[in-house]
Formats: structure tokens, C-alpha cells, sequence
């Protein structure tokens, strides 16, 4: 097998025929042995009806499908845990990655690299919110953590079976993929694309699973907001401690003070404030130390066309 193609699906029941046909149309004129996978997360429209429908109709395509949804990080991690190309491509299924890129992308790989991944030029059809947001946070991710994880890039990318192999040894269960594959290092490239709007249907990505995603790429590759929450602590108790010896001379030396309502309110809500946030930085990170000391499997298969070990 030279290339597996790794698509995660969440409700892209509208996408799916227009997505194979342009898979396929690519496919046809290259002359690799390839797989398609495509790993159902849960969907709960008619995505998993189409997809077996597809499956018996070409056998170069398969499917995974989950007992439930377990987010898109996940399911790329089925996808490469029984995939069986030489290289493996990572897409999505809604067509903002276009699969007539894939000749390029596998031509590049050739030239030597582990790792090429597709970074966005352009983006179209996303909020001004969403692509400040995501600027930002991948400006910061970059400026806190000692992996150089590439800026404005998803999960499309082509890599090595090496990589795979180096993702399989990598159990944690809170996955930034993108942070990982920049951890893992080798000789990596990248080519440039246009990305467009969604073909149809729903973003599966709501606010609440980006927020999520970001925070599990910063807390497994950044210990720093660890490190501000102490330094943080410190500063501030350092402070409170100057005002309360200035308090206590002007109550006992100056018999200067007043009724101290107003200070009294700002050093406790401050306090307050800071010990909240602190404790609430080592929260994310005992949350994911606790995930991974429970070692429970990363996803339950329902279904699959595959052969599993
Ligand atoms: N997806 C998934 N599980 C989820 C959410 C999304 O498998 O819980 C898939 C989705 O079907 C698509 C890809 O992940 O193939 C990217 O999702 P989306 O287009 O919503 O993200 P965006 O392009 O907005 O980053
Ligand atoms: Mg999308």
C-alpha cells in the first residue's frame, strides 16, 4: 500500500458524494495503490448509511465508525492506528482541504521529507472572529512552548509511515496532533494552498471543542502558565505584604486611616481573583494528568470494513 487518506467525519452526510467523486477522480489517474479511511465520529445524520453504501461500491474505500462522538483529534488517531500506506494523508471530509492537492503533496514527500504539511495562503468563508482567534492563538502557542508547531496549518498534511509509527508510541490521550508531529521532528516541509468554504452542511467544530483543543495544545506542550500562576502568586503576595506593613504604620505610628472599606474590598477581591486563577491553571492540568493515569482506550470501534489485529 503507498498512501492511506484519513478523513474524520462528523454529519458531512452533504459532502460525502462530492468528496468521493473528486477522491476518486484523482485517484484514478495516479498510479498508487491507495486506501481511503474514513472514520465516522458519531455522526448522527445519514453519513455512516453513505459511507458503507461506498465502501461496497469501490474497495479501495473503508470505514471506522465510533460508538459514539469522540472529537476530531480522536478520530484521526483511529484512522492512523489501522491505516497501512507507506505515507498517510490527514483531510477533512468537508472539502475545505481539496484532495487535487494530494499528487503534490505525495510528489514532495518523495523528495526526501517525513512530514509535509499543507499551509492555509488564503481562508476562505470564516469569521473575522474565528480567524482572529486563531492567528492569535497560534502567535501565543508559538511564543510559550520550546516545539516549533507550525503557524496557521490544521491536520492537513502528508506523512511518513516513520511518523506513524512515532504517533503510535505517544499514549496521551489529550492529542494536538499538529503539536505532536512538530514534536517528533524529522525533515519536515511544507506546501501552500488556497483553503475554501466549507462545501455544505455544519461546522462539527463548536466553540466549546475549539476552546478545548487549544487548551490541550497549550497544556501538552507549554508548562508556562504553570510557572505564571506561581510567579504570579508570588508578585501579588509580595505586594499585599508591603500594603499591609504600610497599613499597620499608618494605623499605629501615623494614626492616619481611614474607615478602609475600599481597600479592604480591593485586596480581597484581587487576592481572590489571583488564587482562583492559579488554582484554576493547575485544574487543566490535573484534569489531563488524570485522564491519562485512568489509561482508558482512546476510542470505541463499532464498526469497521478493516481487518484488525
Ligand atoms: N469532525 C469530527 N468530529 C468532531 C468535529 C469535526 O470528526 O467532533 C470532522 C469534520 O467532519 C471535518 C473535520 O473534522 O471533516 C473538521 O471539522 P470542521 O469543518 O467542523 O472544522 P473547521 O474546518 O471549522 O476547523
Ligand atoms: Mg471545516
Amino acid at each position: 500500500m503507498d498512501l492511506s487518506i484519513i478523513i474524520p467525519i462528523y454529519n458531512e452526510e452533504t459532502n460525502l458524494p462530492a468528496l468521493y467523486a473528486r477522491l476518486a477522480a484523482m485517484l484514478d489517474a495516479q498510479p498508487w495503490q491507495a486506501e481511503v479511511i474514513l472514520v465516522n465520529d458519531g455522526s448522527h445524520d445519514r453519513s455512516l448509511t453513505i459511507m458503507r453504501e461506498l465502501a461496497a461500491r469501490d474497495p479501495r474505500l473503508h470505514y471506522i465508525t465510533f460508538s459514539r462522538n469522540f472529537g476530531h483529534q480522536i478520530a484521526i488517531t483511529a484512522g492512523l492506528d489501522l491505516s497501512s500506506g507507506a505515507a498517510v494523508v490527514v483531510m477533512d471530509g468537508d472539502l475545505q482541504d481539496p484532495p487535487e492537492l494530494l499528487p503534490e503533496l505525495y510528489a514532495k514527500l518523495q523528495e526526501g521529507y517525513e512530514v509535509v504539511y499543507a499551509k492555509r495562503r488564503t481562508r476562505q468563508g470564516e469569521s473575522m472572529i474565528k480567524l482572529f482567534t486563531a492567528k492569535m492563538f497560534y502567535r501565543i502557542l508559538a511564543s510559550i512552548t520550546s516545539v516549533n508547531i507550525p503557524l496557521d496549518t490544521g491536520d492537513f498534511r502528508i506523512v511518513s509511515r516513520k511518523v506513524v509509527n512515532a504517533l503510535k508510541q505517544m499514549p496521551e490521550q489529550n492529542k494536538f496532533i499538529r503539536g505532536q508531529i512538530a514534536w517528533i521532528g524529522y525533515r519536515q516541509t511544507f506546501l501552500e494552498f488556497d483553503r475554501s468554504e466549507r462545501a455544505g452542511g455544519e461546522p462539527g467544530y463548536t466553540y466549546s471543542k475549539l476552546i478545548r483543543l487549544a487548551l490541550d495544545g497549550i497544556t501538552s506542550f507549554s508548562d508556562l502558565p504553570l510557572r505564571v500562576a506561581t510567579v504570579g502568586g508570588f508578585v501579588v503576595s509580595g505586594i499585599a505584604f508591603l500594603v499591609m506593613l504600610y497599613a499597620m504604620y499608618a494605623r499605629f505610628f501615623m494614626n492616619n486611616y481611614g474607615t478602609g472599606w475600599p481597600s479592604i474590598m480591593v485586596s480581597v477581591l484581587f487576592l481572590g481573583g489571583v488564587q482562583l486563577m492559579a488554582v484554576g491553571i493547575i485544574g487543566e492540568y490535573m484534569a489531563r494528568l488524570g485522564a491519562n493515569a485512568r489509561q482508558r482506550p482512546l476510542y470505541i470501534i463499532e464498526e469497521t470494513d478493516l481487518r484488525r489485529e
